[in-house]
């Protein structure tokens, strides 16, 4: 009866829910130990400077690899940290991986690269945020603009003068600024001449339909002509084909992030090809 399937379809809708629920839970009891165990590893995506057809900076993104060795996405726990404010203390743990990384280069005379850093709003909106990541520069040494901070449009839009705020003490403290997955959410194209950020990231979403949808085209066009014009640079994420690039590089855009040239990979790969620059 049509009764019974209504019934099958609550039951089913309270189970997932429940499970869901579950995974949180089981989250969130397992993080400070997971931290503590070190099963939060950092992994580099290498951005590529198009103008000199080789990687110039790198992007570290979180991975969490279990007991089991299971490598779990932040897609999967990243949403559930935000919940429970955990997600400053990771990021915070992320941050200083990649200090701890560039100062042991820096000494031993090893090549680096500038390197980004995913920064949740939560973490933003923290009143200690400045003053946390720029003490954790000072103590490893790290020289200005070799760290640059990601944030997503929304932490500009919820108080637009608290945003700049804290940009101009990021730039006073020698990190560059970056705002991430752009055109995923309501930012628009005006309001970017109005906040000083060194880049803009375009959300993977601009280049998902078939690259020769010419009216997407003719927006990341008229986009990238005009973010040049505010002296920000561009970088381009999600990229996997070779015609999105030769079409990214025709219209001016600076960087590209994406498959096409490098997945994300762990810091024994990224540190070999570092090695490798200038030989
Ligand atoms: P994001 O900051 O926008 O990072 C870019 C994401 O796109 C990464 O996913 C990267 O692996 C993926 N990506 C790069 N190129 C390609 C490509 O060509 N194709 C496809 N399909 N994907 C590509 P990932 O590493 O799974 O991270 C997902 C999101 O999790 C990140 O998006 C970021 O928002 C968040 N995240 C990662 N690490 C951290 C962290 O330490 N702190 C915070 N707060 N968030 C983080
Ligand atoms: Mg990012
Ligand atoms: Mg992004
Ligand atoms: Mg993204």
């Amino acid at each position: 009866t049509v009764k019974g399937q209504e019934e099958r379809h609550y039951a089913f809708y309270t189970d997932s829910i429940r499970e869901q629920m579950v995974e949180e839970i089981n989250i969130q009891s397992r993080f400070s130990d997971a931290l503590k165990n070190k099963e939060f590893i950092v992994y580099y995506q290498p951005k590529v400077n198009l103008s000199a057809d080789s990687f110039d900076s790198a992007e570290a993104l979180v991975r969490w690899q279990d007991k089991s060795g299971r490598v779990i996405s932040p897609a999967s726990f990243i949403p559930v940290l935000e919940k429970n404010f955990l997600i400053s203390t990771l990021d915070q743990y992320v941050f200083r991986e990649v200090c701890i990384l560039m100062q042991n280069r820096l000494k031993s005379g090893l090549p680096v690269i500038p390197v980004s850093v995913n920064v949740s709003k939560i973490q933003f909106y923290n009143p200690d945020f400045v003053r946390i990541y720029s003490s954790i520069k000072e103590e490893y040494q790290i020289p200005d603009g070799l760290l640059e901070i990601e944030f997503t449009e929304s932490a500009c839009f919820e108080n637009t003068e608290y945003f700049l705020e804290i940009i101009a003490k990021l730039h006073e403290h020698g990190f560059l600024c970056a705002m991430d997955d752009f055109g995923k959410g309501y930012s628009s194209l005006s309001m970017l001449k109005d906040i000083p950020i060194d880049v803009l990231k375009l959300d993977s979403l601009f280049f998902v339909s078939s690259p020769d949808s010419k009216k997407d085209l003719t927006v990341i066009r008229g986009i990238i002509s005009m973010v040049k014009e505010l002296q920000i640079r561009t970088v381009a994420e999600g990229i996997e084909h070779k015609e999105q690039v030769d079409f990214l590089k025709n219209i001016g855009c600076d960087t590209i992030q994406g498959y096409y040239f490098y997945k994300p990979m762990p810091e024994d790969d990224f540190t070999a090809l570092l090695n490798g620059i200038g030989k």
